[in-house]
């Protein structure tokens, strides 16, 4: 039986009616750009984050340009970010003519290193993107102390941590602003491109709600230059469907992350994930050693088990960036390491069972 590395059809079919019915409504209702669905599912996420403002936005990649914007990232700024993340994070940083510099990750987290943060600060430097990646949450503690002493701005990459927390906060709501995207594979997940950005800050929802709408705050009387970039009416009625369901999905995963770990508690050769507190797993991301991680790829493959390698090449090293920046090791080595299982939240354990089988075999034989 081929196991793909995530599986949407359990959630349709448990939603369908629910689906169906909002789609027909916004259908019916004629409102297709913002209306009531959009302001309502607004409402709602500002509810569950516990935050101020939520700005439903085109996409992930939209909710950090527009929230850099409107933290007043200009031009020839320097914001610091992670090196292995998607390219969504450091191209938002160019797309505004700012320069992104680079921070190594830590090993075991594969997040932000925040004792190389304070060093790679400049007389330019205005904000620090850190990524919860994976859905593990950043140490927002050090980031946020290192942020205030030099008077930064502070936007998470919220895009794979959906209900991921720090104590008893949610991720994107530590910083000055919180950037999530509702791409179908993440732990929210619309059915086309989503996102929105979250923030207390009065002012930065301000801007961002301008910016989304072609700079006009009060349609007809632009004020700046924006863009066309709000959430979908009806992606936001398939959020407003799902979003009730977010804690028990990201519960889900968490089972799945265990049930891998215990299986691979006695295997050598690879290393867990740490199944820390608030962790949300929108990946599963072993770390294959001795230079096996393709051959595992390769041998799970021919069993039709999908697999991924979020990242192959780090950000700082994509050809846009070619010979601009040093060599960070612990990116560099992870990308040659990392491998990310099949995990989605209703997985059941026959099926999970086919990959841990494929995976003991595999270091076994
Ligand atoms: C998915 C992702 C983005 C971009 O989100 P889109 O909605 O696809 O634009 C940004 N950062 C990270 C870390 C992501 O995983």
């Amino acid at each position: 039986m081929p196991v793909p590395i995530l599986d949407l059809t359990p959630e349709l079919d448990a939603l369908g009616p629910a689906l169906h019915e909002a789609l027909e409504r916004v259908l019916r209702s004629g409102h297709f750009i913002l209306g009531p669905d959009v302001g309502a599912f607004e409402q709602d996420v500002a509810a569950y984050l516990g935050v101020r403002h939520a700005i439903g936005l085109n996409s992930g990649t939209d909710a950090l340009f527009i929230g850099l914007r409107a933290l007043g990232i200009q031009p020839g700024d320097e914001v610091i970010t992670t090196t292995f993340s998607f390219f969504a994070t450091a191209e938002s940083v160019s797309l505004l003519g700012a320069k992104p510099v680079f921070v190594d990750v830590e090993e075991e987290s594969f997040n932000l290193d925040v004792t190389q943060l304070e060093a790679a600060i400049t007389e330019k430097t205005r904000a620090i993107v850190p990524v919860h990646l994976f859905g593990r949450p950043a140490n927002m503690t050090a980031v946020l102390e290192v942020a205030a002493r030099h008077g930064l701005k502070v936007l998470e990459d919220c895009a794979q941590s959906f209900g991921a927390r720090v104590d008893t906060k949610l991720t994107g709501t530590l910083g000055h602003a919180g950037a999530y995207s509702f791409f179908p594979s993440k732990n929210l997940g619309a059915y086309g491109d989503g996102g929105l950005l979250a923030t207390n800050d009065d002012e930065v929802a301000r801007v961002a709600r301008m910016l989304r709408a072609h700079g006009s705050a009060k349609k007809y009387h632009n004020e700046m230059v924006g863009y066309n970039s709000r959430l979908d009416t009806i992606q936001a009625a398939v959020l407003r469907v799902k979003l009730p369901h977010i804690e028990a999905y990201n519960a889900g995963r968490r089972r799945v992350a265990q049930r891998y770990n215990e299986a691979f508690a006695d295997l050598g050769g690879l290393i867990v994930p740490e199944l820390t507190e608030g962790h949300v797993f929108h990946q599963y991301t072993l770390r294959v050693v001795d230079g096996k991680r393709d051959a595992l790829a390769q041998y799970l493959a021919g069993l039709d088990i999908q697999t991924m390698v979020y990242y192959p090449i780090p950000q700082d090293r994509l050809p846009i960036y070619a010979g601009q920046y040093p060599r960070f090791p612990v990116s560099d080595l992870l990308a040659e390491q990392v491998l990310s299982l099949p995990i989605w939240p209703q997985m059941k354990e026959q099926e999970q069972a086919i990959v841990l089988e494929a995976v003991r075999a595999f270091f076994s034989s």
